[in-house]
């Protein structure tokens, strides 16, 4: 791999180009004033660093990294950090944007951020981990604090990571700071609930939506792309709800089976280290194939840019709860609607995890912890209850989920902006 990798303009990046055409629509269809537009539109603080790190035999590599921060109206940035060696500028730029739009749309009192280190994990021994974390912390702390930016887990970063993190910041300022992270292990006050909390918002989501459909979720065919941590809980909570997985995928390939899959068996096989292409016992099927089969839900739960103007046509779901952010193309969106196809957006969605972030964070700040069935509690009111609003908004203004979830989210951050004011 190359040690300093040259990424793509911002602009031509696909999931940069997803936010934008969502945000400018969405900015259209509110009749937004240009100021606020043009406000929106851009990311408040952006921060690259390119940062060396010492590899296990010595030599000395250089890493790409990015935290931006979108928006801060409505309180502290907030957002997650992935470690993929597709990470660019634009990708975590989109991400951030979407950050905004989703605790807005929740209900939660936090701006939005996202971080990013181009590498492949699976390459990196863990010594070599830690240390790209440590450094990349120490990177990115001029951005983030309890009271500032508060980082959290997302694609390949988890919460080990988040102790590295909340280590190396507290280490530098010379006291402990667990607020500063999200997303910790539980012995380091992390939330109960927290590891589960985007899987179990989607399954709460899902639930609700097939409701809105008229459908029992008992017996439902639900088929997971990305068996990360989103997938494999959604998949195991859906299970637990009365639903049957179909069929699931890592970046390998897929798994299917009509008759249904043993979520729990499937994960054990994951957590052993093996690849969906060599599930024994099953014929392996591309990522592709298994996004258009027969199903009653179908779960996208990896990465962006997944269901697009090519295959949506021969999606054969009826719905689609999008675990990963920006798995939907806006050309895809439009296709899907007009063959009568329900999308719950990612920023209603996958929001589950962000809210059992705040929960966290509330938590550590009073040192007053909740155990688990409070948590799925106050998880579950907050899901529906965006569920509900973003439903109603949508049925009220005729537009797709999509759009009602972003009239609400660009609607709320908006608000919060006018009534700051602009300073000085
Ligand atoms: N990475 C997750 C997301 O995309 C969670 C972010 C957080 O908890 O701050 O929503």
């Amino acid at each position: 791999m190359a040690t300093l990798h040259a990424t793509a303009e911002p602009a031509q990046d696909p999931a940069y180009a997803i936010a934008m055409a969502q945000f400018n629509a969405v900015a259209d269809r509110l009749d937004l004033e240009d100021g606020l537009r043009a406000l929106l539109g851009a990311s408040k603080r952006e921060l690259t660093t390119h940062f060396p790190v010492k590899m296990d035999d010595g030599s000395i590599r250089v890493f790409t990294g990015y935290r931006i921060q979108h928006n801060l109206a409505r309180g502290p940035a907030k957002g997650g950090i992935r470690y993929h060696p597709q990470v660019s500028l634009g990708e975590v730029r989109a991400l951030a944007m979407w950050m905004t739009w989703k605790c807005a749309v929740v209900n939660i009192p936090y701006g939005g951020a996202k971080g990013g280190v181009a590498c492949d994990p699976k390459n990196l021994s863990l010594g070599e981990l830690e240390r790209l974390t440590r450094r990349y912390a120490t990177e990115i702390s001029i951005l983030i604090g309890p009271e500032s930016d508060i980082p959290a887990p997302d694609v390949n970063t988890n919460a080990r990571i988040m102790a590295w993190i909340m280590d190396t910041y507290s280490m530098n300022v010379g006291y402990s700071v667990p607020g500063v992270v999200t997303g910790k292990p539980v012995d380091l006050g992390g939330s109960q609930g927290r590891e589960e909390a985007t899987g179990r918002g989607v399954a709460i989501v899902a639930r609700e939506a097939m409701r809105l459909l008229g459908k029992p979720l008992e017996g439902a065919r639900v088929i997971i792309q990305g068996f990360g941590n989103v997938g494999s809980n959604a998949g195991r909570i859906l299970n637990e709800m009365g639903a049957t997985v179909i069929g699931v995928s890592d970046s390998s390939g897929g798994v299917y089976n009509p008759d249904g899959l043993k979520p729990s068996e499937m994960e054990e096989f994951r957590a052993a280290g093996g690849r969906f292409c060599d599930y024994p016992t099953h014929k392996c099927i591309t990522n592709a194939q298994l996004l258009e089969l027969p199903c009653d839900i179908l779960i996208p739960a990896a990465l962006e840019n997944q269901i697009t103007a090519k295959n949506a046509p021969h999606i054969r779901a009826p719905l689609i709860v999008e675990g990963a952010n920006g798995p939907t193309t806006p050309e895809a969106d439009a296709i899907l609607a007009e063959r009568g196809i329900l999308v719950v957006p990612d920023i209603l969605a996958n929001a589950g995890g962000v809210t059992v972030s705040y929960f966290e964070w509330v938590q550590g700040l009073e040192r007053y912890f909740w155990d688990f069935s409070e948590v799925t509690t106050k998880l579950e009111r907050v899901m529906t209850q965006a569920f509900t609003e973003v439903a109603a908004l949508s049925q009220r203004e005729g537009v797709t989920l999509r759009d009602a979830a972003l009239m609400l989210g660009v609607q709320r951050v908006a608000e919060a902006i006018r009534l700051r004011g602009v300073y000085p």
